[in-house]
């Protein structure tokens, strides 16, 4: 399962005829609908072109039944944007052309994105030394580190507050648009079983790869109100030779001792509950500890 270019070309010669198109429409709309589910019950999912580093397959992904083979109907293939799901037919010898013309409600919705392409303009010189100014006085009062200006999350934040500025086109002071914190915990509470949906179905597609996962398994316990905690991240490389590290959980270790056998329960709930249960691809790396290290403990059942 490599690249997936080299199943692309055996595309038929003859596109879809006029009157398959209405079945042609019908089968998109099925796909879109059911990629919008996700989760059990889909009927269809996207995988990732691993072997082009062209723009538009950052946005758009292969449309494949659950079982990973691609969708061929109608004499093409089928991708959807990885945002909104609009499905389209493709076949690679027709380019990547309506691809590109893609605007994406979602990214417009998200950022007023439309407006923006057809009105940015370069910053002068002083409004970025004023913006490079505040920032500087940010990181001394808040105490954050000035690597912040290169963290992708402060940017797309950052990137939000300016084209709501554009669309409103007048003043707004911040402190009526900024959240209190517990309206961002609400959000990332909200967010949480949607984002895991999403880490599952990733790790899910690595696996049935026949890949293989590293693991770092950390304890500790904090020092004022003496919960234990266990964290639990994967990392692995995809076909495309790209890393990726994913924390999947930090859980408290409740009242319950953590002993080699209870650290290795907790470690295999995650992964069942992360579609893997298949010890022999998975390697731990975990410190020295008796938790870790003992004779029924994690190194038992894992390398
Ligand atoms: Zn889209």
């Amino acid at each position: 399962m490599d690249a997936l270019d080299g199943k692309m070309v055996d595309v038929g010669v003859g596109s879809s005829s006029t009157s398959s198109k209405p079945d042609m429409m019908k089968l998109k709309n099925a796909i879109h609908r059911s990629l919008q589910k996700v989760g059990p019950g889909a009927q269809y999912m996207l995988k990732e072109e691993k072997a082009s580093f062209a723009q538009c397959w950052q946005r758009f992904a292969h449309v494949c039944h659950t079982d990973g083979t691609l969708v061929k109907e109608f004499h093409s293939g089928y991708v959807a944007c990885t945002k909104c799901h609009a499905v389209y037919a493709y076949e690679m010898r027709h380019g990547t052309s309506s691809l590109n013309g893609h605007r994406c409600r979602l990214v417009a919705a998200d950022a007023g994105a439309m407006r923006l392409f057809a009105t940015t303009v370069q910053p002068s010189t002083s409004q970025k030394r004023q913006v490079a100014r505040a920032v500087a006085m940010m990181c001394c009062e808040d105490l954050g580190p000035f690597s912040i200006v290169e963290d992708p999350g402060f940017r797309r934040y950052s990137q939000v507050i300016l084209d709501i500025g554009i669309n409103v086109g007048r003043g707004m002071k911040v402190d009526d648009l900024i959240p209190s914190r517990f309206t961002v915990k609400r959000q990332v509470m909200g967010n949480v079983e949607s984002l895991r949906d999403v880490v599952k179905a990733k790790l899910k597609e690595h696996f049935a790869d026949k890949m293989h996962a590293g693991f770092t398994v950390d304890l500790w316990t904090d020092s004022i109100k003496r919960t234990s905690f266990m964290s639990i991240t994967i990392h692995y490389i995809d076909n495309a030779f790209k890393l990726h590290v994913r924390t999947l959980q930090v859980q408290p270790l409740h009242d319950e001792s953590h002993t080699a056998v209870r650290v290795l329960k907790a470690f295999k709930e995650c992964l069942q509950d992360f579609g893997s249960d298949e010890n022999e691809r998975c390697v731990v790396c975990s410190d020295s500890g008796s938790n870790m290290c003992g004779g029924e403990g994690i190194r038992s059942n894992f390398k």
